[in-house]
């Protein structure tokens, strides 16, 4: 697909995206100018998943753009991470959250993370299941964050063209997140409900996502 398309479909898109819910434009696999085609027609928010190719197209583009990483982050990297992120989506392990918090806490910035929830029903995804994150938030372990602030939680629907399964994983992650609010009203600034990709979106957001990551309807397929 030419780039040139890509203001094109960005514009059908937000047409499309009801009002209250945000778009994250999934630029991960393109190059740059791909990402300025979006960006010139006022698109500010991207979704990377690969820590080294953020950076690199950061240094490459303009500097109001929002990043946000969406992909599994190894421990390792998360020291090159902090402070260059608007959002950390992809939390998947309470070790990940301390480490993010440790680094954010050495470097003097402030981290803001989502929580993954794995719902769907591939093994190869990664996240907290809906116990499991009760569970975190039941034990109150984010009281211990001194630099992070968890927003909200992210979820993925399984890889399957039955609509009806996606439903059921996307409202299963809209209630774990109800569910959490609603046990813990002192946290502040939960409001986050990450889910909707390419194929699913529209279900996602009927089933109560409001930030959506879209790629491939944006930039075409990726060539890994
Ligand atoms: C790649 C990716 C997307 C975008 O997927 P598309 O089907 O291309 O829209 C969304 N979320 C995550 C976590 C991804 O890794």
């Amino acid at each position: 697909m030419a780039y040139q398309d890509v203001a094109r479909n960005i514009e059908l898109l937000k047409n499309e995206i009801p009002a209250g819910v945000e778009l994250v434009a999934v630029s991960k696999f393109h190059p740059a100018e791909a990402l300025l085609e979006a960006y010139k027609v006022g698109q500010r928010r991207f979704g990377e998943s690969r820590v080294q190719e953020l950076l690199k197209k950061k240094t490459e583009l303009p500097a109001d753009i929002e990043w946000h990483f969406i992909g599994h982050l190894q421990t390792n990297k998360v020291k090159m991470l902090v402070g260059e992120v608007s959002l950390i989506e992809s939390v998947d392990t309470e070790h990940l959250l301390e480490m993010i918090d440790k680094e954010s806490d050495k470097a003097g910035v402030d981290s803001k993370v989502l929580m993954q929830l794995h719902v769907a029903r591939e093994e190869t995804k990664f996240g907290f299941t809906p116990d499991e994150l009760l569970e975190f938030f039941r034990n109150k372990g984010y009281e211990k964050l001194k630099r992070t602030h968890i927003c909200g939680v992210m979820g993925m629907a399984s890889n399957t063209d039955d609509m009806n399964r996606v439903r059921e994983d996307f409202r299963l992650i809209r209630s774990v997140f109800d569910r959490i609010k609603a046990e813990t009203p002192d946290l502040r600034g939960f409001d986050m409900v990450s889910m909707g990709m390419s194929g699913d979106w529209p279900v996602a957001v009927e089933e109560g996502s409001n930030l959506i990551r879209v790629g491939t309807r944006i930039f075409g397929e990726r060539e890994y």
